[in-house]
């Protein structure tokens, strides 16, 4: 994984949401390790090419993930970014029963893999808890049964000692991102909603450098916008 600077636009300004962005991308961090012990401890393994968590699914999102998520385009594809910020998503994306980022004809599937939200971040590998708190896990539907093991399911104890690890737990996961701004974890939207707004301001705030834009006005959806980088 990158490091934070690594993947933020020149000349976004210190402050309340540089900090923020740097919760985000450390919960981001932890969750890939996580998977990533889970996985190599367990075996278990999306099929080769399989992108079918994306196919039928638009995440939902914290506005500090669409945030990420922003200033991870503004850096990579600035004029993606700026005409995303101009235009939103067409009708047609919007209605679209798949992401917008999935790419049916690319391997790799998404096309903002190192910007993606969390959820994105766990498809396939991530545990729940049960009432009592008990994590369990199940294997997707489209991925194999593990060598030897008839179970395609786990839970409390026997899933640490069964698959040599805990899964990255999403519930756990999603109550630490929320916590890195609280006040705005009420506030989740469809990823085709929410990233046009949050493209405005972040290119919006690295062109100004304004400090934070919950406290600037917000520019005209349609003026004409400094390019990012
Ligand atoms: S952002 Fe990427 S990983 Fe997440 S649903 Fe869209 S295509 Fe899939």
């Amino acid at each position: 994984m990158k490091q934070l600077h690594e993947i933020l636009p020149p000349g976004l300004p210190f402050g309340d949401l540089m900090d923020a962005l740097s919760g985000v991308h450390r919960v981001y961090g932890r969750a890939g390790l996580e998977m990533a012990a889970f996985r190599d401890a367990s075996g278990v393994a999306c099929p080769e090419g399989c992108g079918s968590c994306c196919e039928t699914f638009v995440p939902d999102v914290l506005p500090l993930e669409a945030a990420y998520l922003a200033a991870w385009l503004a850096r990579e594809s600035p004029e993606r970014a700026r005409t995303l910020a101009l235009e939103g998503f067409s009708d047609a994306k919007r209605a679209a029963p798949h992401c917008p980022f999935y790419r049916f004809d690319d391997a790799a599937h998404c096309s903002v893999y190192e910007g993606r939200p969390l959820i994105c971040r766990l498809f396939g590998f991530s545990g729940v808890r049960s009432k009592d708190g008990a994590p369990g896990f199940a294997l997707c539907r489209r991925m194999d049964a593990l060598p030897g093991r008839a179970a395609r399911s786990w839970k409390g104890e026997d899933l640490g000692r069964e698959l040599g690890a805990v899964p990255p737990l999403m519930s756990d996961l999603a109550s630490e991102l929320a916590a890195v701004r609280p006040n705005e974890s009420p506030e989740r939207r469809l990823l085709t909603e929410a990233l046009p707004d949050a493209l405005r301001k972040i290119l919006f705030l690295a062109g100004f450098g304004a400090n934070d834009p919950g406290d600037e006005p917000e520019p005209e959806p349609l003026a004409p916008m400094p390019r990012a980088g």
